[in-house]
Formats: structure tokens, C-alpha cells, sequence
């Protein structure tokens, strides 16, 4: 690496299924010595004036971010709304929408795990949310405290996993409806852990034709054989690479802040490219 300065451009906070508080979080990454990190919490900038007044406070720079739950036909892509403008009304409009498809599928699922025998009920998912947008390791944290399950890991590996018991798909957002909404709100959309599916070239082409700005290269469940792919994707699409470490907190996942960072020079192509955005925006 040429200068050692280093950015992760995705992790979580409490405001939606993390388990630190926004500060906690950047204190954890001010440790881990990088410069730059991103909070990109599931469809909610609710920690980002937190996090940017730690990040103040402590000397590191906080990227103001969010991860969307969209869909493509039926595919369920993430995406990553970076240099966002966390008070941007259509992102205030698109949070609202979500956050209510979200609660209305933690209903469906509540109700086939009681009819399924499990301990639960929406009132204490309520009480583990918070107030975040309703999250399956809320579910799964209710399961874990109630004895049905013995790891959260265990809830989605029994109940809340694609394709278990209580999965239950959620509406969202057109993905491209919601590049256009991160554009409007003066961010770059990247699309996030593409993961390995064959039509993953495909769709990263027709999304690269409707605006999209990058692609997460470097990601926990991304190997180097898939890091080599999608930077590969990146040059012949045109999009930009980005990465991080999607980090949820202390025993959530094995991930570890710190780890799966990119260079800082990544992240000002991405800085580049949203203001492009902001300027495009201001301008309308
Ligand atoms: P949701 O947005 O409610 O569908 O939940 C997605 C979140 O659940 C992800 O961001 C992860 O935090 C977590 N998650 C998804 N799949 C798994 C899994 N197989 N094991 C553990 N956690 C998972
Ligand atoms: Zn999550
Ligand atoms: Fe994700
Ligand atoms: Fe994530």
C-alpha cells in the first residue's frame, strides 16, 4: 500500500441491526487507525450526526452513508448510498417506506414462529429494535433470549435463513429507483456484496447502464478469487471498486473492524464521483 492510510466504507451501528452506539463504533475504528470509515446502517441514516461528531472529536473522518434493501425483479441487492446527505428528504421518504415494510414482514414472521411453537411476540421485538428499522438479528436475538435458539447464528441457521421455517421475503425498493434517490441525496451508489451469482455480470452491466456508480471489491465473504473478478467487472463496466469490513459489533459475524479496508485513494474516486451528484443536484 502507498501511503498506509486506509477506509472502510461499511459498517453498522444500533441504529439499525449493529450492536454498538455510533460513538462506540468510531472509537472502535479511531483504534483500528483508520482514516476513514463509513456508517451505512439498513435504511436509516439515523447514527450519522452522531458518528460525525465523534469522528470530529476523535480525528477521524466519518462518510456520511446508508445500505438500501432493493430488488430487481426477484433478487435482493444491497446498496450502499455513500457522501449521502443524511438529512436529504428522499432519503427521509425512502427510510419511512422501508422501515414500514420492515415491520410488516417481523408481523408475518412473529406469527408463523408462535404457530411454529417458539416463545415471541412483536412487543419485545419492538423492545430489542428501539426504534431501528425491525431486522432479522432482532428476530433472532429474540429467539436467542427467550432459550429457543442457542446463538443468533443458530436462529437464522434453524428459522431465518433463506429458505428456513419463518424466512419471509420483505418489499423494497426498485434498485434502481434507489440509485436515483442516493444521487438526489448527493451520495455514489455501489452495490454491495455481489456475491457469486452468474447473473451477477449481467445485472452489474444493466445497473452500471442506469447510473450506478461502484462495486464493492473487498468484503468479508469475498475471497480473493471474487475480489479479482469484481475489480476485473470494474474496469471492462466502469465502476468505481469500494469496500469494507460490514461490521456489526462484537460477536455479530467474524468480522473485525480494521480488516477488509481499502485504500484511501478508493475512497476519494468515490468522494469525486458524489460530488458529481451534489453538483447535479444543487443544480436542479
Ligand atoms: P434483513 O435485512 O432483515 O433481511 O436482515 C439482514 C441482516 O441479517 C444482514 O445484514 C446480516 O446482519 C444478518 N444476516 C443475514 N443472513 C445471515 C445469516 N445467514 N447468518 C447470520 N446473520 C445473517
Ligand atoms: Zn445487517
Ligand atoms: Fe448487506
Ligand atoms: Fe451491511
Amino acid at each position: 500500500m502507498a501511503d498506509g492510510k486506509r477506509a472502510d466504507l461499511h459498517t453498522h451501528t444500533n441504529r439499525s441491526d449493529g450492536v454498538l452506539e455510533p460513538v462506540e463504533l468510531i472509537a472502535k475504528a479511531a483504534r483500528a487507525r483508520l482514516v476513514a470509515i463509513a456508517v451505512t446502517d439498513h435504511d436509516t441514516t439515523a447514527a450519522i450526526d452522531d458518528a460525525v461528531d465523534a469522528g470530529r472529536d476523535l480525528g477521524i473522518e466519518v462518510v456520511a452513508g446508508i445500505e438500501v434493501s432493493t430488488r430487481t425483479g426477484n433478487r435482493e441487492i444491497h446498496l450502499l448510498g455513500l457522501f449521502i446527505d443524511p438529512n436529504a428528504d428522499v432519503l427521509a421518504e425512502l427510510s419511512e417506506r422501508q422501515r414500514r415494510w420492515r415491520r410488516e414482514r417481523a408481523e408475518v414472521l412473529v406469527e408463523r414462529a408462535i404457530h411454529l411453537g417458539l416463545d415471541i411476540d412483536l412487543e419485545r421485538v419492538d423492545a430489542i429494535a428501539a426504534g431501528a428499522p425491525i431486522g432479522r438479528p432482532h428476530l433472532a436475538q429474540v429467539l436467542l433470549d427467550a432459550g429457543n435458539v442457542r446463538s443468533t447464528q443458530d436462529a437464522f441457521d434453524r428459522y431465518l435463513g433463506i429458505g428456513r421455517p419463518c424466512w419471509v421475503a420483505k418489499q423494497m425498493i426498485d434498485t434502481r429507483e434507489a440509485i436515483a434517490a442516493i444521487h438526489l441525496a448527493g451520495g455514489a451508489a455501489v452495490v454491495a456484496h455481489p456475491g457469486s451469482s452468474r447473473v451477477r455480470d449481467k445485472l452489474l452491466g444493466e445497473l452500471a447502464a442506469a447510473g450506478l456508480d461502484g462495486v464493492e471489491v473487498v468484503h468479508p465473504r469475498h475471497p480473493a478469487r471474487r475480489r479479482h473478478l469484481v475489480r476485473g467487472l470494474c474496469e471492462k463496466l466502469g465502476l468505481l471498486p469500494s469496500g469494507g469490513s460490514d461490521y456489526h459489533g462484537p460477536g455479530r459475524g467474524d468480522s473485525r473492524l480494521g480488516d477488509h479496508s481499502i485504500s484511501m485513494g478508493w475512497c476519494e474516486e468515490l468522494r469525486r464521483r458524489a460530488k458529481r451528484h451534489q453538483a447535479a443536484s444543487s443544480a436542479c
